[in-house]
C-alpha cells in the first residue's frame, strides 16, 4: 500500500530518515516492520515562530518497496548523423539547449570560449594569488558558465516560462542529489556542480554532439543575398566564425567556421559580443539592471535573526536564508542571490575591473552569509546616475549605455581597490552613518579588502537608496543593520545590461533569421533554472525553424 501525507515535524525528525520513519509509523499507527520506506516529496522550513517546524509531504510504502524511480529520466538519442545547430556558450542556457536539441533529434555543436569546468578552477584560484583575471577563464567564462562556481540555487520566481521541474530532473539525471526535487529552495553547491556539468557534457558527446573549449565566436556568418531578405528580415544567419586556441595557447589562434543556425547563449558578461552586435547593426537595446554591493554577515548572526533564537541554527537546521525588498525614492532596493554559509568571490572578466558575487558549498557551512544588496537602475535613470560619477558614458540612444555604466563603475571600484582585486569595503552601520571604517571584519573574500568610503564614491542615487534600504531591513530584522557586517563593492553583474531583441513567438532575432538569442545574455533569463528553461525553449523553436526550412 502506498499513501501520501502532509506532516509538520521538528527539524531533528526531518533531518534523519530513521527518525522520520519512526515518527510516521507512530503517527499513522503503522507497524514499524511493515513501513518499508518513506520518500520525501516536498520539504520547507517554517521559521515564523520560536518553535521551528519542517513541513513535509511524504509518500509512505507499507508492506511494499518503492519500484518507481524518484524521477523520470530523459531519453537522449544518437544524433551523430543529424543536422547540426551551433550553440555558442556552455552556460546553463547553452547546455540545456544542447541537451534538448539531442532529445529533438538535432546535433549540437557547442562552442565555449573558456576552459572545461575542472581546468577553469585553476584560473579561479589564480585570481586571489596573482591579483590578475584571465579574460577567457574566470567566474563567468568557461564550461558551466556563470553558474558553475556559485551557490547553485535552483529556484526561480518565474513559473510561467516553461518546465522548471524538468530542469531539476535533468540535473538529477546528471548526478545532482534528488533532494533538489523536494526542497522548497533547492541548491547544489559549488563543490558538486562541476561533476554535474561534466556529466552533461559527456551526454552531449556520447550522443554524437561536439563541445569545443577555448573556442570563441567572433562573428556571425550572415547571408545577405536578396533571396534571404524579406519585409521583416535582413538576412539569414548560417553559422559563426570562431577563434580556436591551438594547444591552449592564447598566442596561437586558428580561425574556424562552424555552419548551422545559431543559439547564442553567451551570458551577461560577453561584452565583446554586445559590441560586435552593435557594430554589425544587429538590433539590441539597453536593459535595466540592478547595482550595489555584496553584504557579508557572520552566518551565526543571520541564523540567530532568522531562526529567532540565540543558539542559531543548532544541529539540525541549515544555514538561514533571508530575502529583503523595499522601495526607496521610486526604485526597488533588494537582496539578491543570497549565499548562506558561503563566500564572496571576485567575478571580474577582464583587467581594470572589480566585480563581486557569491557562492556556497553544498554544506553551506562557512562562517559567513552574504547576498547582493542592490538598487534597480533603469536606462532612463542613467542621465541622473551616471553624470555624477561616470563622465565617459554617453547615454543618448546608445544600446550599450547600461554596459558602459557597469564598466565605469567597475573601473572606479578597481581604482579604489588599489588597482588590484582587493575590493573596497565598508562596515554596514558606518556606511549608513556616512563614516569611514577604521578597520574591517574578517571576510571570506580571498583577494582581500581595503577600507573605503563607499557612501562617498558610489553614485549618490545608489548609495542613498542603499542607506534607506538598510535602515528598513534593520527595522524588519533586529540586528541585521550592524557593523559586524561588511559591504564589498561592487555588484554590477546582476543581469544583462542589453537585450538582444527576439520575436516573442519564434524566439528568433527580430531582424535576422536563424539566430536564437538565448538565456541571460539575451536578456530573457536571470538565474540557472530560468536560463536552462530558456535554452530548452530556444532549442524547440530552432528545431521548428529547421523543420520548416529544410
Ligand atoms: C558567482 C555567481 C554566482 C551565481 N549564483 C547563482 C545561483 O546560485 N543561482 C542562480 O540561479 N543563478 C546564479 N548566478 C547567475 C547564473 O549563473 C546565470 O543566470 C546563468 O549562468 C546564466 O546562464 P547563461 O547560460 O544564460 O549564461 P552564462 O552562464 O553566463 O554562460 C555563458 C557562456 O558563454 C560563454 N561565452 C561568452 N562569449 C562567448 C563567445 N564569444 N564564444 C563562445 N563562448 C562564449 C561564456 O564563457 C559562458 O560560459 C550566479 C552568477 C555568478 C557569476
Amino acid at each position: 500500500m502506498i499513501n501520501e501525507y502532509q506532516l509538520r515535524v521538528l527539524p531533528q525528525v526531518a533531518a534523519n530518515s530513521d527518525n522520520l520513519r519512526k515518527y510516521v509509523a507512530e503517527e499513522q499507527g503503522i507497524a514499524l516492520s511493515a513501513l518499508k520506506a518513506v520518500r520525501v516529496l516536498k520539504r520547507s522550513i517554517d521559521a515564523r515562530q520560536r518553535t521551528i517546524f519542517v513541513n513535509l509531504k511524504v509518500r509512505v510504502y507499507v508492506n511494499e518497496l518503492p519500484t518507481d524511480d524518484e524521477y523520470e529520466p530523459v531519453v537522449y538519442q544518437d544524433v551523430s548523423n543529424s543536422p547540426q545547430v551551433i550553440v555558442v556558450g556552455a552556460g546553463p542556457g547553452g547546455l540545456f539547449a544542447a541537451l534538448r536539441l539531442i532529445e529533438l533529434g538535432y546535433r549540437p555543436i557547442v562552442l565555449e570560449r573558456g576552459k572545461d569546468v575542472h581546468e577553469r578552477k585553476k584560473d579561479l584560484a589564480n585570481i586571489s594569488r596573482t591579483q590578475q583575471v584571465d579574460g577567457e577563464s574566470n567566474y563567468c567564462f568557461g564550461e558551466g558558465g556563470a553558474g558553475a562556481y556559485s551557490d547553485g540555487k535552483l529556484y526561480t520566481r518565474s513559473k510561467k516560462r516553461g518546465n522548471t521541474e524538468k530542469i531539476l530532473r535533468v540535473f538529477c539525471q546528471h548526478g545532482a542529489s534528488a533532494n533538489i526535487l523536494a526542497d522548497a529552495h533547492p541548491h547544489i553547491g559549488t563543490d558538486r556542480l562541476p561533476q554535474v556539468i561534466e556529466a552533461m557534457r559527456n551526454t552531449i558527446i556520447r550522443c554524437g554532439g561536439e563541445v569545443h573549449f577555448q573556442t570563441k565566436m567572433t562573428r556571425l556568418i550572415i547571408d545577405h543575398s536578396p533571396l534571404t531578405i524579406d519585409h521583416c528580415h535582413a538576412g539569414i544567419v548560417v553559422g559563426v566564425m570562431a577563434q580556436q586556441m591551438v594547444n591552449g595557447q592564447s598566442s596561437m589562434v586558428n580561425e574556424k567556421e562552424f555552419l548551422g543556425p545559431v543559439i547564442l547563449a553567451t551570458g551577461h558578461s560577453a561584452r565583446d559580443v554586445y559590441r560586435y552586435l552593435a557594430d554589425a547593426k544587429i538590433h539590441i537595446e539597453a536593459k535595466g539592471i540592478a547595482v550595489g554591493v555584496r553584504l557579508e554577515h557572520p552566518s551565526h548572526l543571520i541564523d540567530q535573526i532568522q531562526y529567532h533564537r540565540k543558539e542559531g541554527r543548532g544541529q539540525w537546521l541549515p544555514a538561514a536564508e533571508y530575502s529583503f525588498v523595499t522601495q526607496a525614492d521610486g526604485r526597488g532596493v533588494y537582496s539578491f542571490c543570497m549565499c548562506p554559509g558561503g563566500f564572496v568571490i571576485p567575478a571580474a572578466t577582464g583587467p581594470e575591473q572589480i566585480v563581486v558575487n557569491g557562492m556556497s558549498p553544498a554544506s553551506r557551512g562557512t562562517q559567513w552569509s552574504n547576498s547582493g544588496m542592490v538598487v534597480e537602475v533603469r536606462p532612463e535613470d542613467l542621465d541622473n546616475v551616471i553624470m555624477e560619477k561616470c563622465n565617459n558614458v554617453k547615454t543618448e540612444n546608445d544600446p550599450l549605455a547600461m554596459m558602459h555604466f557597469q564598466e565605469e563603475l567597475e573601473k572606479i571600484c578597481w581604482q579604489q581597490g588599489n588597482m588590484k582585486q582587493t575590493a573596497p569595503a565598508q562596515r554596514m552601520a558606518d556606511f549608513v552613518n556616512g563614516r569611514l571604517s577604521y578597520d574591517l571584519p574578517k571576510s571570506s573574500y580571498a583577494p582581500g579588502l581595503v577600507s573605503s568610503p563607499l557612501h562617498f564614491w558610489l553614485p549618490k542615487s545608489i548609495a542613498s537608496r542603499l542607506q534607506q534600504g538598510f535602515k528598513t531591513f534593520g527595522r524588519q530584522a533586529h540586528g541585521f543593520l550592524t557593523n559586524e557586517a561588511v559591504m564589498i563593492a561592487v555588484e554590477t553583474r546582476t543581469s544583462s545590461p542589453v537585450r538582444i531583441v527576439r520575436d516573442s513567438e519564434t524566439l528568433m532575432h527580430v531582424q535576422v533569421q536563424g539566430l536564437f538569442p538565448c538565456g541571460e545574455g539575451a536578456g530573457y533569463a536571470g538565474g540557472i533554472v530560468s536560463a536552462g528553461v530558456d535554452g530548452e525553449r530556444c532549442a524547440e523553436m530552432c528545431a521548428l525553424y529547421m523543420e520548416k526550412n529544410g
